[in-house]
């Protein structure tokens, strides 16, 4: 941390401007390409402001006549409503008529517009998308709370964003992959600071990066190759929301929030069959170490998240307090259960 490198430096005060550091940005973006497998064609760029900064970049970049949105949940509706502020905005597909617990169908009758914008996975609701929708026009997608957490091809997309602080690193810097064609249609002056033609310029160095945030992304995506990289840390994700999932059927007390088909590997979000018992749970895995597993207040109950740093072994600490919370409340339904499983 105070000597970075052996410069004596630490790498929190070294020039941004360095050669050293510029060798990082450098590895962190080959690091990016390396493991999503990103094409030649395509920009590699390190932002500032968050997931949320990309929800009215993208529409100063690109929306000219009608933006396309996916209606999928929280986060998704924020893209919504700030691409208002810059011109006609299109909702091709809603889920909110279930509090967004399942991923809409999608069906483009009308022309698409500039863009379709859609988020892969629904941070708050727990839903995923698995099947993307094809499209004739640019496909854009937040994958802020699922990125390198499974394989994508890149090329299905236009531009992918993403906050850096699930899978990535730390809070602070905002991965942007970009298809170059896309950036050469941009042809409008726009505040620097929100173009990503000066990004892509000026190697995300147009003005002081996140130092930190890539240094640290840098270590993180090492880490994620040392894992069997995506692909491996992909067959770990899907290993640990199936314990958990499958707790949730079993147990009696438990039931999820989200349509099967679309549940996330990232959030599992679920509640207690019984809205009395949900204070009593939070309570009873509170005593036993867990905090922070509230829902959001939107949709209520508990969401566990399993982003890649999580370890299975946390996963199968919380489906025991879940069956001990079982045999808690009911102390023969455990036993019950167990025996017409077995005939
Ligand atoms: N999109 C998604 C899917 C998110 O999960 C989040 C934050 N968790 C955001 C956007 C907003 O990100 P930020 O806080 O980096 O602006």
């Amino acid at each position: 941390m105070i000597d970075w490198n052996s410069s004596g430096l630490s790498i929190l005060e070294v020039s941004h401007r360095s050669p050293e550091f510029e060798a990082v940005v450098l590895k962190t973006q080959l690091l990016v390409r390396e493991l999503l497998r990103v094409p030649d064609d395509y920009s590699v760029l390190f932002l500032q402001g968050g997931a949320s900064t990309q929800f009215s970049m993208i529409p100063l970049n690109f929306l000219k006549t009608k933006g396309t949105y996916l209606d999928t949940g929280y986060f998704a509706l924020k893209a919504i409503k700030e691409a208002k502020h810059y011109g006609h905005v299109a909702v091709a597909a809603t889920s909110a008529d279930k509090n967004y617990s399942y991923i809409p169908d999608v069906n483009l009758t009308e022309p698409g517009g500039d863009y379709l914008h859609c988020t892969s996975n629904n941070t708050i609701e727990g839903t995923e998308i698995f099947h993307f929708p094809q499209t004739d026009i640019p496909l854009f997608c937040d994958m802020s709370s699922d990125i390198f957490s499974r394989m994508i091809n890149v090329r299905d997309f236009d531009l992918i964003y993403a906050g850096a602080q699930k899978n990535m690193g730390p809070a602070g810097m905002t991965l942007v992959i970009v298809k170059d064609e896309l950036l050469k249609q941009v042809n409008k002056a726009l505040p620097s600071m929100s173009d990503y033609r000066v990004y892509r310029d000026n190697q995300s160095m147009f003005n002081t990066p996140p130092v930190f945030s890539i240094y640290v992304a840098m270590l993180n995506l090492l880490w994620l190759k040392d894992q069997g990289g995506v692909e491996g840390i992909e067959q770990m994700n899907m290993r640990k929301a199936r314990v958990l999932y499958t707790e949730i059927d079993r147990n009696p007390l438990f039931q999820g929030s989200a349509a099967i088909a679309h549940r996330s590997r990232m959030n599992v979000t679920f509640t207690t069959v019984d809205p009395a018992h949900e204070k009593d749970f939070l309570d009873f895995a509170e005593a036993r170490g867990f905090v922070g597993i509230s829902g959001y207040r939107s949709v209520g109950g508990f969401r566990a998240s399993l982003y890649n740093a999580l370890p299975l072994e946390s996963v199968q600490a919380l489906t025991a307090v879940m069956y001990e919370f079982q045999r808690y409340k009911y102390p023969l339904s455990a036993e019950i259960k167990e025996a017409q499983l077995i005939n």
